[in-house]
């Protein structure tokens, strides 16, 4: 156990989420508050009901595509890179490689910086600026996939899977279940840089937020709503919420190849109860080793781990000299179980 502290942060682990009593905000807050800084789009950071909302232009733009402009009484846009002094609080936003628009927020103030940085992921994703490591004396990571057995392989790799299972089967069409917000999108990107140049037919829930990628200057080639006329060939492809899988609008596309993209896939009892016939191991968050990298590339004194299997990442950190506390926290979530 490593016995050096800093006195005093600038930041507080709160009931309402994590909290900079100097610049009175929060940073992604469980509840509606005057002043939060959003590290990210998903719902279980971005809320609605906040007074004043500071987050990138993309995630501002995530919020009012799922909200509506009124998410927030006032909005200020912080690009990736830039910097605001707010009550002599220094607040920048650094790329966390997650999705589009994600940020890690640096705190500085008293000579002391603090990182949070939401979601992250260290793999490339042609859909987001990659991560970028910033020292810091307390680093806040998520720890959704923090133990051994979480090795993500290469996402390319995983889309050209289930593209071999479609070519196996012609006459089939292949339905891959993934999150709508950033696995969606890397997904139709990595079919695209696997050679696969057909149709990419979209479930309702996406097509507004494939649109808004596309605004930010992503193109993904021919992508189609899905409408209730429509009837995708064999050979096609289908992207859908997870929870659409398996339900009655499904079975008008069969005969159907059902993959799941999620990093949950790596747990074999998870991808049967999902009853998938391809399971993609394609996460949007951290493996163990690149939680590990993380950890030595910040190079800071103490760790704080927001949620997620806090216990190895804990032991790990001890390992490495740097002090560790798991925050425990409450209501972030990894996105409605596969979503991650
Ligand atoms: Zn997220």
């Amino acid at each position: 156990m490593v016995e050096r502290q800093i006195m005093e942060p600038i930041l507080i682990p709160t009931e309402k989420g994590i909290y900079c009593p100097e610049g009175d905000f929060f940073i992604d807050p469980l509840r509606p508050v005057d002043r939060a800084v959003i590290t990210h789009g998903h719902a279980d950071h971005a809320r609605t009901g906040h007074g004043h909302v500071l987050a990138t232009p993309e995630t501002l733009a995530v919020m009012e595509a799922r909200y509506g402009a009124n998410h927030a009484k006032q909005v200020q846009a912080l690009k990736l890179g830039g910097k605001v002094n707010h009550f002599g609080v220094t607040i920048s936003m650094h790329s966390a490689g997650h999705i589009l628009g994600s940020a890690q927020v640096a705190v500085a103030a008293k000579g002391q910086k603090i990182i949070a940085a939401g979601d992250y992921k260290r793999a490339r994703d042609p859909t987001c600026p990659p991560f970028e490591p910033v020292a810091c004396d307390i680093f806040i990571t998520e720890a959704t996939f923090a133990l051994p057995v979480f090795r993500h392989p290469d996402a390319l790799g995983e889309v050209k899977k289930a593209l071999s299972r479609l070519a196996l089967m012609p006459e089939a069409t292949l339905m891959i279940g993934c999150y709508s917000l950033g696995k969606a999108q890397r997904i139709t990107m990595l079919l695209r840089a696997a050679g696969y140049d057909g149709p990419v037919w979209l479930h309702g829930a996406m097509v507004k937020l494939m649109n808004l990628y596309e605004e930010f200057g992503l193109s993904f080639g021919d992508t189609r709503p899905l409408t209730r006329d429509e009837t995708p060939g064999a050979g096609d492809i289908i992207l859908c919420p997870p929870s659409a899988m398996h339900d009655r609008w499904s079975r008008r596309f069969e005969p159907l190849i059902r993959a799941m993209a999620s990093g949950w896939m790596t747990v074999r009892a998870r991808a049967r109860q999902k009853q998938v016939n391809v399971a993609m191991v394609v996460s949007d968050h951290a493996d163990w080793p690149e939680l590990l990298q993380t950890l030595d590339d910040v190079a800071a004194g103490e760790v704080w781990i927001t949620h997620g299997r806090e216990d190895a990442l804990v032991r790990a950190c001890h390992m490495r000299g740097q002090l560790a506390r798991p925050l425990r926290m409450v209501g972030y979530d990894d996105h409605g179980d596969v979503g991650s």
